[in-house]
């Protein structure tokens, strides 16, 4: 017995004792959520991506974003003016979502200033808004000389590509840099830069004088006029003629592309057939503008011309774009020059993305660097003293730049293989 009670009392103490721990861990258990929910909500988590070639609603929905989101998004978007229309691949799209997976922030970046931000709010709409980091602008001279191209002037510099349409701006009308640019050109640009407070380039501002000295083009020299009258402001030679003329000299970005006109071998057909017309060899995409004001005539698949834009420029002069991957307007519409009418692509008979630019007068194909169209604009002579005094001020600062523009080392004995330029365009066939 006295053995027994023993037990027991052994036996009652392991009892009370394993249900103390066994309380004291169930305890435990159910403090924990408790402590847990005292602390703050995880972190809110991010990702970024490019747009690519998707439209915004659908990479919303790639990511992950429910429909009823993405639509609510751009539909706070679309009351600011973002412009669903102009969404370019590179774009990049930053997600904040929080613990409960929520799309609580999304950052649409537009470009190195812009950014578009949407904000869910309680209820689960979005509030949009623009926000533009400050920028200092800063008026400075860039000056170089071409050793092959102008663009590879520029990336030489340390430019950035965007430089390019700043010659276009001013020099678009006279000079096709795909073709009229030689070994020893040199050119001055007085414009505004664009930096970040933290000194990050950012772009281009106002353009207000420039020169290009070219041996085929000649000294060509222009300023920037703020005409009274909007429609005239633009840049204007000593003489007061406007540079803007009639017909741009060739309907795309020439900087960035290489051409040919006239004789050359066919690639399909092995023998010399007329070539009526420029080919641009270009990467699809690149941006295709109106020559000239017209009204659009044909738009849409043609044949071995692809997809074509045909523009009426009046007096019997129209003017072709052809083998486009895309187009933008429609027959019948108006058209002002420089209007992007379509996109360089590879449609029709053609081997490779460029773009066929034909003009035809009074029926007939013409070579488009042989014919002038129009006579310059002049400025009024009471807006001369007024033009006079830019000239004054900014002609010595371009004469003083140049003068002091390095001359390019000299060419070895090996004769140069011809810049890419004026390599002939062989790779496409078009008609
Ligand atoms: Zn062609």
């Amino acid at each position: 017995l006295r053995l027994t009670l023993i037990l027991i009392f052994f036996a009652v103490t392991f009892a009370s004792i394993s249900f103390v721990f066994y309380s004291i861990e169930q305890a435990l258990k159910w403090a924990e959520p408790v402590i847990v929910s005292a602390r703050e909500n995880p972190p809110n988590t991010s990702t970024t991506f490019a747009l690519g070639k998707r439209n915004f609603f659908e990479a919303l929905l790639e990511e992950g974003i429910t429909r009823q989101d993405a639509n609510s998004v751009i539909a706070a978007l679309k009351k600011t003016e973002f412009d669903f229309t102009l969404l370019r691949p590179k774009q990049r799209v930053t997600i904040e979502r929080d613990y409960k997976d929520r799309p609580v922030r999304v950052r649409y970046g537009w470009d190195k200033i812009s950014t578009y931000l949407a904000r869910r709010l309680a209820d689960g709409t979005y509030v949009a808004g623009r926000h533009e980091i400050p920028t200092i602008r800063k008026t400075v001279t860039i000056a170089g000389a071409v050793e092959s191209t102008v663009y590879g002037a520029i990336l030489k510099l340390g430019e950035e590509v965007s430089l390019t349409a700043k010659f276009i701006e001013i020099f678009g009308w006279d000079i096709d840099f795909s073709s009229d640019t030689q070994r020893g050109d040199t050119f001055v640009l007085i414009l505004e830069k664009i930096e970040t407070e933290s000194g990050e380039p950012v772009g281009y501002g106002k353009l207000f004088a420039g020169q290009y000295n070219g041996s085929s083009v000649g000294l060509k020299r222009g300023f920037h006029f703020d005409h009274p009258d909007k429609k005239h402001q633009g840049f204007y030679t000593e003489n007061g003629d406007q540079m803007k003329q009639f017909m741009l000299r060739a309907p795309l970005n020439t900087l960035r592309v290489s051409s040919r006109f006239g004789f050359r071998m066919h690639p399909t057909l092995h023998r010399r057939k007329k070539h009526n017309g420029i080919d641009y060899k270009a990467p699809t995409g690149t941006p295709v503008w109106a020559a000239a004001d017209g009204v659009i005539r044909t738009a849409g698949r043609s044949g071995a011309a692809g997809k074509m834009v045909v523009i009426d420029h009046g007096d019997g002069l129209q003017s072709y774009y052809m083998h486009l991957s895309r187009i933008h307007v429609r027959t019948g519409q108006k058209v002002s020059q420089r209007k992007a009418i379509g996109r360089v692509g590879s449609t029709g008979r053609s081997t490779g993305p460029h773009l066929h630019f034909g003009l035809k007068y009074k029926g007939k194909w013409i070579n488009p660097r042989k014919k002038k169209f129009g006579k310059p604009k002049k400025l009024d002579t009471a807006l001369m003293p007024d033009f006079q005094k830019i000239i004054e001020e900014l002609s010595p600062v371009l004469e003083s730049v140049a003068a002091s523009i390095p001359p390019l080392p000299k060419l070895s004995a090996e004769p140069e293989i011809q810049g890419e330029a004026d390599a002939p365009f062989s790779e496409a066939g078009s008609d």
